[in-house]
């Protein structure tokens, strides 16, 4: 029998992502039950089965196999052999869990195979009844809470940069509503275990957060909590790459509809909004350019796309890529590709490469994330880096319009001057050289956003 540890509390206090911390920390495996109960709720909702209809849920259940598989420290889900980890964590899913863990057959159903993991190793646990049910003899026990405003808070950011659209009051809402489901009900409620430890998150940082109960589980266990060891970035490797080839012409039958579709564009957006270009001279006529831009709101590609002639592509965050199919189809049309964000993606840059080299431009947003209050950002690095080693010009964008976007909205989208290739080279691409380059870029896009 390992270590047990068991962290409940309701939605949103942090639980996953301080337990994940935590488990990396001290060599524990992580077992998010939540996604046990969400995987259900996927299933039986894939399957069309309605979620009132308590009787087809309890039916379905012996169709379902779940298993946790645990691939570079992190668990995935598979149901039925699908790797399921990623689609389960839509609000819709997220309702539906709650539901359908009140009922007592799918408690039951997800009962051994949580307490044979915990079993077999040293784990953290989180979920809602693991230090009053399912592991009633765990070594540590912590009950986390946050206030219902910051857990929605905090939801609201982790959703808005996945793209998903809904506000503030509908995930507070939303909390408000999973707290009262998982509080009332008749089996398992949601309560602090007599003996867990509360910690309340409200106005901590998630380090002090985990630097907080790794000390309480050193306390417990008499095992020291071994510092968290900062992670080296590996760096890129760039001597593959050569510099972009300009001057490639793209089909004229795929252009003259590109371009058909753009005037469509302009006119239905000019009669939504009151759109005005500024520094039309500076867009260039042919391909292989790359425009850096602010990002404010999700129209910035299709803005960005309206005064130029050749089509561009641009990188998506690829949180994106994991949402509604049509979406997903919808962006892919309009030339976007996913890049995941932080980790020195080295498949989207050589894509970046690819596209540039086709003759298409390639769109940037250096931030990585929208600015909903409309200052410019710091920007990552990654532009300097594609610029340099492309050396295709840098446009650089301002798109400015006050408060959201809504009908007849002012709104400008500013282009200005080229940045020469040359401007942009450098022979050495160590971080000081790119931490330049990167400031020469947002610099650019900053003048323009006024
Ligand atoms: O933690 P997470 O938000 O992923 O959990 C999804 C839903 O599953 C919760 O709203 C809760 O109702 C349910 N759940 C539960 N018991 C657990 C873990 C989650 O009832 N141990």
């Amino acid at each position: 029998m390992g270590i047990n540890v068991a962290l409940d509390g309701p939605s949103g206090a942090g639980k996953s992502t301080i337990a994940k911390k935590i488990a990396a920390r001290l060599k524990y495996v992580y077992v998010d039950t939540g996604a046990l109960y969400r995987s259900i709720a996927y299933y039986v909702i894939s399957k069309g089965v309605d979620l009132k209809d308590k009787q087809a849920l309890i039916a379905s259940l012996p169709e379902i196999d779940i298993s946790l598989e645990y691939r570079d420290g992190s668990q995935h889900v598979l149901v039925n052999g699908e790797d399921v980890s990623d689609k389960i964590r839509t609000p819709e899913i997220s309702m539906g869990a709650s539901k359908v863990s009140a009922v007592p057959e799918v408690r039951t159903f997800l009962f051994d195979l949580q307490r044979d993991i915990a079993k077999k190793n040293n784990i953290i646990m989180d979920g809602r009844d693991i230090g009053t049910v399912v592991l009633p003899d765990a070594d540590v026990k912590i009950f986390l809470t946050a206030s219902a405003e910051e857990r929605a808070n905090r939801r609201f950011k982790e959703l808005q940069e996945k793209g998903d659209l809904s506000t503030y009051e509908q995930v507070l809402a939303d909390i408000n509503q999973r707290d009262y489901n998982d509080i009332h009900r008749d089996i398992a409620p949601l309560r602090k275990a007599d003996n867990a430890i509360e910690v309340d998150s409200t106005s901590m940082t998630l380090d002090e957060t985990v630097e907080h109960i790794a000390k309480l589980i050193e306390e417990k266990t008499g095992a020291p909590a071994p510092r968290e060891k900062k992670e080296r970035k590996p760096m890129l490797d760039f001597s593959g790459i050569e510099p972009v080839k300009r001057g490639k012409k793209l089909n004229p039958v795929r252009m003259f509809f590109y371009n058909l579709l753009r005037y469509i564009v302009i006119g239905m957006l000019k009669l939504w909004f009151n759109l005005k270009f500024e520094g039309k001279e500076n867009v260039p006529k042919d391909g292989s350019n790359i425009f850096a831009s602010n990002h404010r709101s999700y129209l910035d590609p299709v803005l960005i796309c309206l005064p130029t002639r050749v089509p561009n592509t641009f990188m998506a965050k690829e949180e994106l890529f994991q949402t509604n199919k049509f979406f997903v189809w919808l962006i892919k049309v309009f030339g976007a590709f996913p890049v995941s964000r932080g980790k020195g993606d080295m498949g989207a840059i050589n894509m970046s490469f690819e596209k540039l080299n086709s003759g298409r431009n390639l769109v940037i947003f250096p931030e990585g994330t929208r600015s909903l209050d409309g200052k410019v950002g710091r920007g990552k690095t990654g532009v300097a880096l594609i610029a340099a080693v492309a050396q295709c010009p840098v446009i650089p964008v301002g798109i400015n319009f006050e408060g959201k976007l809504k009908f007849r909205r002012k709104i400008v989208v500013r282009f200005g001057k080229p940045i020469d290739p040359e401007q942009l080279k450098v022979t050495t691409p160590g971080p000081k050289e790119l931490k330049l380059l990167r400031t020469t870029i947002m610099d650019s896009i900053t003048e323009l956003v006024h």
